[in-house]
């Protein structure tokens, strides 16, 4: 039994589903929206992590969540967790469609259709189930705010290499943003995109890099200064404090926009 001892806040009252949230900018987001009073449903594959975010936000901040183990990829899961998740907290209102993977990075000629396939079924397939399943529950509501993790990759910077595949999503999640914004704009939903740069998580290490793309790989390590603002990476919590921002009413007349929160990164 789940007491929400955590009764104000901006999003007291409110239910949100945050998917990736076992780790990293997920995690972080799930965190954030916890303790501004939100439920949160936390959407991951890697139960045990996933679970360490549910203790701490049930157990350490007093916030209230749950996890689903559920692949956000895989329509009839994902269906049930939604359901479910509406259900438990009664409705839906905050969408952070953040899961992502880095992919199988490797030279054009090298990457084999299943690899190519896996990165676009994750970070586009997940995208458009996510917002597509949730979409209904908000219509219910009168409105919600969607927000989805995009990447400078392929929007602003294309300097990864071998990474043909994750920027393409990675732009593909930004027009998929900005058509959906239009569509339910009538129904005061809105959808923007945040487009990190290099950030603290655990991305890099479920990265598989082909052995010829080993030898003239860009350092996984990111030089000291990368981001002019940070002397390094940002941090998860930089990008917590804007999904926090735009899941809020105070972003009322924000939707369809593209948001870079990169240190000023892609400006080197
Ligand atoms: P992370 O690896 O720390 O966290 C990603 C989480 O997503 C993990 O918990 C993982 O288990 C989960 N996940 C992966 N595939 C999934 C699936 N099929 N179903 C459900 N959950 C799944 O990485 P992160 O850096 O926090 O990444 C979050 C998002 O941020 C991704 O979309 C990524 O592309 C984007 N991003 C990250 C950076 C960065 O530098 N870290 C920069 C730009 C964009």
């Amino acid at each position: 039994m789940m007491v929400n001892q955590i009764s104000h806040g901006r999003f007291f009252g409110k239910t949100a589903i945050v998917t990736g949230a076992g780790s990293g900018i997920g995690r972080a987001a799930a965190i954030r929206l916890a303790r501004e009073g939100a439920k949160v449903a936390l959407f991951d594959l890697i139960n045990e992590s996933t679970q360490k975010t549910e203790n701490f936000i049930n157990n350490v901040s007093n916030g209230v969540s749950k996890a689903f183990d559920v692949d956000v990829s895989d329509p009839v899961r994902m269906e049930k967790a939604v359901s479910e998740t509406a259900d438990l907290f009664g409705g839906i209102d905050i969408v952070f469609a953040n899961a992502g993977i880095n992919g199988t990075l490797a030279p054009i000629d090298e990457m084999s259709l299943e690899e190519w396939e896996k990165t676009l079924r994750i970070n586009l397939n997940g995208t458009f189930l996510t917002v597509k399943l949730t979409v209904p529950y908000m219509k219910e509501r009168g409105g919600g705010s969607i927000i989805i993790t995009s990447s400078i990759n392929g929007n602003d910077r294309y300097s990864g290499f071998g990474m043909s595949a994750y920027s393409t999503t990675k732009a593909g999640q930004v027009a998929f943003a900005k058509m959906t914004a239009l569509e339910l704009a009538k129904y005061k939903i809105r959808v923007n995109t945040i487009c990190p740069g290099s950030i603290s998580t655990n991305i890099e290490s479920s990265t598989e890099i082909s052995d010829e793309l080993e030898e003239i790989i860009i350092p996984v390590e990111y030089p000291e200064g990368s981001q002019p603002l940070a002397d390094g990476p940002g941090q998860p919590r930089h990008v917590a404090d804007l999904v926090a921002f735009l899941a809020s009413h105070e972003a009322a007349h924000i939707t369809g926009a593209r948001i870079v929160i990169d240190g000023a990164e892609s400006l080197l």
